[in-house]
């Protein structure tokens, strides 16, 4: 079986990808759509071997898992020498499937540049992506923000709430940013790839394409910048108290990534989320900038609607690091905190709760450290809660936790 990259067909600032497949194959993708990438300046200077890079990170995958041959007509040198490693990644991290598949370029090409420029970072606006800014700003990087990974075509205002967002945040910082637009998830049929990976118990997106799929976009615009480096925030940390959640964007993966001499880099994973926020309330303590957090997928238009669980801890967060929540675009209201209250109570023992308790331990132990109940009595109920019982259990009990992750949690 193969894909056959046939040619790259570009504008200016538009780039799509001619390709056909074996008969098998034609139903994993949804081919009355064109996979393109639209970027929001020129990449005419941009090498075809270069450009190339977005459309094999989302395919790769997929000629792993279904033991195909991707043929084209040119790849960088780089890339083409890291895709063992990116591979073997996904080999450690999947055990239960084999990854097969190989790649056959019609030219190897060794693209030099001198990576002086900025880094690029990715920026969706929530937590993990200002963490990863602040900590880089003495680098200047240069944001790229993408429409058509967690907002889609059709929430057109979530997408303009999201695109002004960075454009306010990179003005802030005095940053570059550039806006990309592109069918990658789309173009594929994520649905029937999720069947044929039901043993890892992760969904095609979550497991297999988010990650690379996302960086191989950076690929162009790290050769106009000049790039030594591409940053991609971490969401899962090498803190969390339950390890072995399967994930493709990590750093035994993202961290393998090279094209033309620049290294992808999964950053800050050895901080836990609640670290993030602190480093966060304390930056803007320390320099006055305004920070406003978009953390909510939950609800379309591209704003935070403060009721999600998601939002809930992250004000539970910001509270516990001793700031207000309506200084990052959240909104503290003691009523809605009852959801969290209601989840955490419930006492199931299945994995899903105690990926619950796990997210809310490190928030907790700022809370008290902070004393932020003199603050907020109300919320006597979250600091009298077993966290470390229950943490304690988890610790032991760390051996049942490999995959698969959905497994439930015999106690
Ligand atoms: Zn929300």
């Amino acid at each position: 079986m193969s894909i056959e990259l046939f040619k790259l067909e570009k504008t200016q600032n538009r780039v799509w990808f001619d390709f056909g497949t074996s008969r098998r194959l034609l139903p994993y993708f949804h081919f009355g759509s064109e996979f393109f990438i639209e970027y929001d300046r020129d990449i005419s200077i941009v090498p075809d071997s270069i450009l190339v890079i977005p459309f094999l990170t989302n395919i790769l995958p997929i000629a792993w898992v279904l033991d195909a041959e991707i043929i084209l007509p040119e790849i960088d040198e780089d890339f083409y020498k890291s895709i063992p490693e990116i591979k073997r990644g996904y080999e450690e991290m999947y055990p239960m499937i084999s990854f097969r598949g190989k790649v056959t370029p019609r030219r190897i090409t060794r693209n030099t540049k001198k990576s002086e420029g900025r880094p690029v970072a990715f920026f969706s606006g929530g937590v993990d992506a200002h963490n990863t800014l602040i900590r880089h700003l003495q680098e200047k990087p240069v944001m790229v923000t993408i429409w058509g990974s967690d907002v889609f075509f059709n929430d057109r205002e979530g997408w303009l709430n999201v695109s002004e967002h960075a454009t306010m945040t990179a003005s802030a910082f005095g940053l570059d940013v550039v806006k990309v637009k592109s069918n990658f998830r789309s173009f594929l049929n994520e649905g029937l790839l999720s069947t044929i990976v039901t043993s890892s118990g992760d969904g095609w997106w979550r497991g297999f394409q988010h990650g690379i799929g996302i960086i191989g976009h950076a690929a162009p615009i790290t050769w106009i910048y000049d790039s030594p480096s591409v940053y991609i925030a971490s969401s899962r940390s090498s803190k969390d108290i339950i390890q072995g959640l399967t994930c493709a964007s990590h750093p035994s993966i993202d961290g393998k990534v090279r094209f033309a001499g620049t290294q992808v880099i999964h950053d800050s994973f050895e901080m836990s989320r609640q670290d993030k926020i602190e480093c966060i309330v304390s930056f803007t303590k320390k320099t006055h900038k305004n920070i406003q957090l978009h953390v909510c997928w939950e609800s379309s238009g591209g704003k935070n609607c403060n009721t999600c669980e998601k939002c809930l801890r992250t004000i539970l967060g910001i509270i516990s690091a001793g700031a207000n929540p309506d200084d990052f675009g959240l909104h503290y209201n003691a009523q809605n905190m009852i959801l969290i209250k209601n989840k955490l109570h419930k006492k199931t023992k299945n994995l899903y709760y105690f990926i619950l308790i796990g997210n809310y331990i490190e928030i907790w132990n700022s809370f008290n450290a902070n004393n932020i109940i003199l603050q907020y009595p109300e919320l006597q109920w979250f600091k009298d809660f077993e966290f470390e019982k229950i943490a304690n259990t988890i610790t032991k009990r760390k051996t049942l936790l490999i995959h698969p992750w959905k497994r439930l949690f015999r106690m």
